[in-house]
């Protein structure tokens, strides 16, 4: 009878066990999203890569004096474009490209009120900047970088609207303030390009080459200096590459995304 009832007392404390962990598993789950997970790092675990990612170009200047940078260091780089400032810098575009870095699309007017007023205007705005990228240099560029990330914009059914274009989704786990004030000091820009979000050795970093971005020319070379002395790869973003976009609420359905597409992106 003794045995019986601790029997029983096991097995209700193991029910009341599986219920509390049943109910926290959303808990659990929400507090995972709330971290920049991102894909890539699953794929490429224990190499060191960082993927340095341009925005906001092309500008004459700066993006000019980027490519120089990265020229000079031999490094390879990913620029992520805005459609209508192509017009009038097919030459920028195509020195680039040409010397062998790779070109994603990050809208095509960056105009937030335009570009998130709903799903169709933003996936517009890709295809508008794909085709002037195409009108340029005859490639599918199908990188797409969310003006100021994919976090609160990006849900299960963008998502499968993206995909079902190719399109393939990048935000990043280190970035510059240069997007959000021009005047950051080059020191502050290096120190802020150091710092890595979680524990991946897999580094997407955010940096632009708008026209005012000149602190960002000037702090490049050390940004670079440092990753090569800590041993990473500088890899440019291609068709291969695993997508790497922050977490989100999925629509109450646990789903799994798959990331891969295979895809054409530029080269
Ligand atoms: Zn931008």
């Amino acid at each position: 009878m003794k045995k019986g009832y601790s029997f029983l007392s096991k097995c209700g404390n193991f029910t009341i066990f599986f219920l509390v962990l049943v109910f926290c598993m959303p808990l659990i789950s929400g507090y995972n999203k709330i971290n920049a997970r991102t894909s890539a790092s699953d794929v490429e675990e224990n190499k060191k890569v960082v993927y340095l990612t341009f925005d906001d170009g092309p500008a004459n200047i700066v993006t000019n004096k980027i490519l120089d940078t990265l020229k000079e260091k031999d490094i390879k780089a990913t620029f992520f474009v805005i459609g209508d400032k192509i017009s009038g810098r097919e030459e920028i575009l195509k020195r680039i490209y040409g010397e062998g870095h790779t070109i994603g699309l990050h809208t095509y007017t960056h105009k937030f009120k335009k570009i998130y007023r709903s799903e169709e205007s933003f996936i517009e705005e890709m295809d508008l900047t794909r085709n002037e990228v195409k009108r340029v240099l005859n490639i599918e560029a199908t990188a797409i970088r969310f003006p100021a990330g994919s976090k609160p914009h990006l849900n299960d059914s963008l998502l499968e609207k993206l995909h079902a274009q190719g399109y393939k989704i990048y935000d990043w786990n280190a970035s510059l303030s240069d997007g959000l004030n021009y005047n950051t000091p080059p020191d502050k820009l290096y120190r802020e390009a150091t710092k890595v979000v979680g524990k991946s050795t897999n580094v997407v970093l955010l940096l632009h080459c708008d026209q005012p971005n000149t602190n960002t020319c000037k702090a490049l070379p050390r940004i670079i200096d440092y990753y090569k002395e800590q041993g990473y790869e500088f890899k440019p973003i291609k068709e291969d590459t695993p997508e790497f976009y922050f977490r989100f609420k999925k629509n109450n359905v646990r789903k799994t995304v798959t990331t891969f597409i295979k895809n054409t992106m530029d080269k």
